[in-house]
């Protein structure tokens, strides 16, 4: 069969759950949200909600989709009153489930109405709870003002939203539109799970540029400044490049219209998060027109954009849950955000935001990160995944032995491996991207499909017959030191550790603390010393990671202490890398270290000066890892 009959009979055989809610028979909840109090971060939601008499539970969103964990921000709701007719209606929150509210509707009651305010505060490491509002710009991520009747599929619940924005902004959202005024939108009847997935990003200073050929694609920037949003003719032709790239991977869209919404701005916390015909990007108020700061996040909105084939058209089944109040089960999120890791660096580059060099070297930094991670002795990347809804939250202190999120660098490296053993064993007739046509190719807009493993590996089977069963089961299952380099070195390249930091590395420390997280990367790490001595710290020297077994640690070093002073010096980031490079001509590492107001010196022992991680072109071997970042979309 060809790759086309093969995914008809699938889609076929498979039935789809359709997302866009149609002919539903209750009313919807009729929702209006003002954002005209942005600038002191409240949020004001009214919701009249049609009831029948009796005992009713209204939940508020627990498990938010793509941060994989229980995140909804309960803490953020500063009001909540109900009312029916002008009379009070009171509630009692649940009191195992807390998300959930328990009310008492009276006879003759017909309509519901709720007042919730929400108050977009600094709740740090919070995800869904970070920063979304400033003087000039706002993102409404609807989770944060509903109710809905907790015993309803999110599918069946239909929401009649509409917002009231300050004047003289705009707003760029995927929700259909119903009816537009001044200082209002209407949007027309959506499902719970669509108007959840669809967030709208508002701003004084806002400009929507077409960026899509064969489908309505409108890249939608938002900042505080104009020149925050002044983007350059070359970088929308990367951002065309990236709609061509993507949409020819894998044979079309799953949408009809995406909205890929960009927020510059430093007061919003920086984020990013996937949807079906959206995505949520937040960065750094300047990150348009500081190109180096840009080099370090831009991997992040290709990988959020390929969620809307891998993650949102196509879920694991354990991901695919009633409503939001039903935990996600992690056990495949190595295919969901790996496989996503994987194709959003690959197409970073393809569509020209990074050089081959670039991607290079942030692939061995994601390489260097796993084989120096103890943690993998004692704990399987399976284990990660299914740990996922606390892992992303966890402390920096002491992650290379706990292990983290490893499922996105891991996960990348084993999807690249995948593609490499394609390449080889068809003597390059096929690659990962004949599976990703086959796997992810859209059957309809706004259709969402679950899969099992089983699937994945019948679909590898179908573009190149092998083992995959093993393949994935050594990789996830394991526990040993090293870190699947296969991918690597079938790629014509090798690991090794330079003295010479990389770009990315020199521009991760630079980051300013609010820059954008790189996977695993501290936002007050300013001094990567992971790979020499095993310590990662802050610019005033605080440890906030050590590695087991390697130099630092044995020399009782631990996260949470601070590095005083480095051979009778003070300690400053330079100090410590130029004490570092010395070792290899015999320089000493004598520190005093301070704990808890408790001053002790250390000697930590090393010879091999500065270590970076660098991948090295094996010559005998062909160089797949250019073919696989080459261009290939048609124009
Ligand atoms: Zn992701």
């Amino acid at each position: 069969m060809s790759a086309q009959e093969f995914l008809r009979t699938l889609v076929a055989a498979a039935g789809f759950l359709c997302f866009q809610s149609s002919a539903l028979a209750q009313p919807p909840i009729r929702l209006t949200t003002d954002l005209t109090d942005h600038a002191r971060g409240i949020l004001h939601a009214h919701m009249e909600i049609p009831v029948k008499s009796g005992p009713l539970t209204l939940g508020y969103p627990k498990w938010i989709p793509g941060e994989h964990a229980p995140t909804g921000t309960l803490n953020q709701i500063i009001t909540l009153r109900f009312q029916a007719g002008g009379k009070v209606i009171p509630w009692r929150r649940d009191d195992v489930e807390i998300y959930n509210f328990h009310l008492d509707i009276p006879v003759g009651v017909r309509t519901l109405e709720a007042d919730l305010d929400f108050a977009s505060t600094d709740m740090e490491e919070g995800f869904a709870s970070t920063v979304a509002t400033s003087d000039h710009a706002a993102v409404l991520n609807w989770w944060q003002v509903v109710l809905f009747p907790v015993d309803q599929s999110a599918d069946q619940i239909e929401f009649q939203p509409s917002l009231r924005i300050p004047a003289g902004w705009k707003f760029g959202t995927s929700l259909p539109i119903a009816h537009q005024a001044a200082e209002s939108v209407e949007f027309s009847p959506v499902s719970l799970r669509v108007l959840i997935d669809s967030p709208v990003l508002a701003a004084e200073h806002f400009r929507a540029i077409p960026i899509g050929s064969k489908h309505r694609v409108e890249l939608d920037l938002a900042g505080e400044s104009d020149q925050a949003i002044a983007i350059s003719a070359d970088q929308v032709a990367s951002f065309r490049r990236l709609i061509a790239e993507t949409e020819s991977l894998f044979g079309g869209a799953p949408y009809r219209t995406y909205h890929l919404l960009l927020c510059l701005s430093d007061p919003l916390a920086h984020y990013t998060l996937e949807h079906a015909s959206s995505s949520d990007n937040r960065f750094i108020g300047d990150a348009l027109y500081a190109p180096r700061k840009f080099v370090t996040t831009a991997s992040t909105i290709p990988h959020e954009y390929v969620h809307a084939w891998n993650g949102k058209a196509r879920t694991p089944v354990g991901l695919a849950t009633l409503n939001y109040q039903q935990p996600l089960k992690g056990d495949l999120v190595w295919v969901y955000e790996g496989l996503t890791e994987y194709l959003g660096m690959m197409l970073t580059t393809r569509s020209g935001f990074w050089t081959p060099e670039e991607f290079r070297e942030a692939l061995a930094l994601d390489a260097g990160q796993m084989a120096t991670h103890p943690g993998r002795r004692w704990r399987s990347l399976e284990d990660t995944a299914l740990g996922a809804q606390l892992l992303a939250t966890a402390p920096t202190a002491w992650l290379t032995e706990r292990r983290s999120t490893d499922f996105y660098p891991e996960g990348a490296l084993i999807w690249m491996e995948a593609d490499t053993t394609i390449r080889q064993l068809s003597g390059g007739k096929h690659s990962l991207d004949d599976f990703c046509k086959l796997f992810l190719a859209p059957a309809m807009a706004g259709a969402q499909k679950t899969y099992r493993l089983d699937e994945v590996v019948a679909l590898l089977n179908h573009v190149q017959p092998y083992d995959w069963n093993s393949f994935f089961a050594s990789r996830l299952m394991e526990t040993k030191a090293e870190p699947p380099l296969g991918g690597i070195s079938a790629a014509g390249w090798h690991l090794t550790y330079a003295a010479n930091e990389t770009g990315m590395v020199r521009d991760l420390e630079a980051a300013h603390k609010s820059d954008l997280l790189w996977p695993l990367w501290n936002r007050e790490a300013t001094v990567d010393a992971r790979f020499s001595i095993g310590l990662l710290l802050s610019a005033d020297g605080t440890v906030l990671d050590a590695s087991r077994d390697m130099a630092a640690f044995e020399a009782g070093i631990a996260p949470g202490m601070r590095i005083v002073s480095i051979n009778g010096r003070a300690f400053t980031p330079e100090e410590l890398h130029r004490s570092i490079a010395a070792t290899e001509s015999g320089g000493k590492l004598q520190m005093i270290r301070e704990h808890n107001g408790v001053h002790a010196a250390v000697e930590v022992h090393d010879q091999n000066g500065e270590r970076f991680p660098s991948l090295v072109r094996e010559p005998k071997d062909k160089d797949l890892l250019s073919d696989i970042v080459a261009p290939h979309a048609v124009n």
